[in-house]
């Protein structure tokens, strides 16, 4: 059936519609600008041009932004990005403040650190760790139901006098749906009650099974108050991300994720975004969700201004037109046109999915816009 015109599917991804016409002509499928060609075909050519479709379920399908698969040979390693969860007052805010401390680039920095929503750790041997600084797991849940994957480690931290406790239980599901592994921290060892052999033996119960109970995941006694063994864990967590072979391609149009926003009053509406791929740069047009801005200034963790932000850096990006959301992905686009298209579309078919006769089809992806 006849779904969309040459001219329209151009318009749909800022490109010029003789190049499509090339590109119907090498599938075998000639047409002219005004000519429509069906669904799969159009499908075909998305794909062709490096652009996705991304189909979120049988009958609901979404424009992907993101570019293609990146070369082997492209990918350097990046910095895992680690999320800390545990059971209420078990030391999760302790341990990242005591992780912050661990940092040799904060001195460089003059040792301002801001709360920006994730902050990197340099180590004596230049490896970085990047924690995302919302401990919890309302976060981390509510970007996994956005479709965001941005942890690649879990640090369950567990308290050595208190053991599994229910949120403990409920940080493991989290990381066992997210399929992220998971690295035992045994925290409060200074404690004289400590037991971080019971600890051990009652995640077994939990299909945790470290080291020391025959299975492979890393564990260690930490102490957050008296700054003991963080070296430890750190090590731990370079580790597990050798393990992971975490790599990005930096060189390329950025793609990232927002992991918190707010709307400042001095500098307007600002995100933290964590790069995944590519390198943003200041004067990079981008769209986060149904937002849009072009980067006026890139703020690190110390509270400097940066020029570009390459993998696992998080930043703040200040220049959007709105406040975008956490979990919102965050896409580099080629100009303007391009980034209200799409912000056009996303909050057109915000508004779709929330009146009650859900139109979802390719078709309502593609229709056209003001
Ligand atoms: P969260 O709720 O998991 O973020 O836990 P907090 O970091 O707020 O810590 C809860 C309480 O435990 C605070 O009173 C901390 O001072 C204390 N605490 C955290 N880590 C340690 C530790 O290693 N040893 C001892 N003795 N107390 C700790
Ligand atoms: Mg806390």
């Amino acid at each position: 059936p006849d779904f969309i015109t040459v001219q329209e599917l151009a318009n749909r991804m800022t490109e010029k519609g003789s190049d499509i016409i090339k590109a119907l002509m090498k599938m075998g499928v000639m047409a002219t600008i005004n000519q429509t060609i069906d669904q799969d075909t159009a499908e075909l050519i998305v794909e062709e041009f490096g652009h996705t479709i991304k189909r979120v379920s049988e009958s609901d399908v979404e424009l992907e932004l993101t570019g293609p698969e990146d070369k082997e040979e492209d990918l350097k390693s990046r910095a895992p990005v680690v999320t800390v969860m545990g059971h209420v007052d078990h030391g999760k805010t302790s341990i990242l403040d005591a992780l912050r401390k661990t940092d040799v680039a904060a001195g460089e920095a003059g040792g301002i650190t801001q709360h920006i929503g994730a902050y990197q750790v340099q180590m004596p041997g230049g490896e970085r760790i990047t924690f995302l600084d919302t401990p919890g797991h309302a976060a981390f849940s509510a970007m996994r139901s956005r479709g965001a994957q941005v942890t690649d480690i879990v640090i369950l931290v567990v308290a050595a006098d208190d053991s599994i406790m229910p949120q403990t239980i409920e940080a493991i599901s989290h990381a066992k749906a997210a399929e992220v592994p998971i690295i035992v921290a045994i925290n409060k060892c200074d404690k004289p009650e400590a037991n971080p052999t019971k600890v051990r033996q009652d995640l077994l119960q939990h299909e945790v099974f470290v080291e020391e109970m025959g299975g492979d995941v890393l564990d260690v006694e930490v102490s957050a108050k008296q700054g003991t063994n963080l070296d430890k864990l750190e090590e731990a967590i370079l580790l597990q991300a050798e393990l992971l072979d975490l790599k990005a391609n930096p060189d390329r149009a950025a793609e990232g994720i927002v992991v918190e926003a707010k709307l400042d009053k001095g500098r307007g509406p600002v995100a933290t975004v964590l790069v995944n791929r590519g390198t943003l740069k200041v004067g990079d047009i981008f769209v986060a969700g149904s937002e849009w801005g072009r980067v006026r200034a890139l703020v690190n963790d110390k509270g400097q201004q940066i020029q570009s932000a390459g993998p696992s850096v998080p930043v703040e990006i200040l220049g959007l037109n709105g406040t975008p959301e956490a979990g919102d992905e965050v896409v580099v686009v080629e100009n303007e046109a391009r980034a209200r298209d799409v912000t056009d579309f996303r909050i057109r078919q915000k508004k779709e999915k929330q009146s009650t006769m859900p139109k979802a089809s390719l078709e309502a992806m593609f229709s056209k816009l003001a």
